[in-house]
């Protein structure tokens, strides 16, 4: 879905922006998804199922500017969470 993808270049990119300012938070591929799947869980993304079966994603006011700054919220916390409990070892 090319709705959702969209947002995901938009965390990834925020994620990658704040993380530029952290030296004490882990940057791998594990911890960045985990950031990743945080921060778009959040957001007001409404699934449905179309008629032909398939799951369709729609994001509520893509162009408002509250989902910006919801966006860019909720990937400063995903960042502080993760970033203090990463999944694996130190
Ligand atoms: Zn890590």
């Amino acid at each position: 879905m090319a709705i959702y993808n969209y947002l995901e270049d938009l965390i990834q990119v925020k994620i990658q922006q704040i993380l530029s300012n952290k030296n004490n938070v882990c940057k791998c591929d594990k911890c960045l998804s985990d950031m990743l799947a945080y921060a778009i869980n959040g957001l007001p993304v409404i699934s449905y199922v179309t008629s032909d079966g398939g799951i369709h994603r729609e994001v509520q006011n893509l162009t408002n500017d509250n989902l910006k700054i919801e966006l860019a919220t909720r990937c400063v916390k995903a960042v502080d969470l993760v970033g203090k409990n990463p999944k694996h070892k130190k």
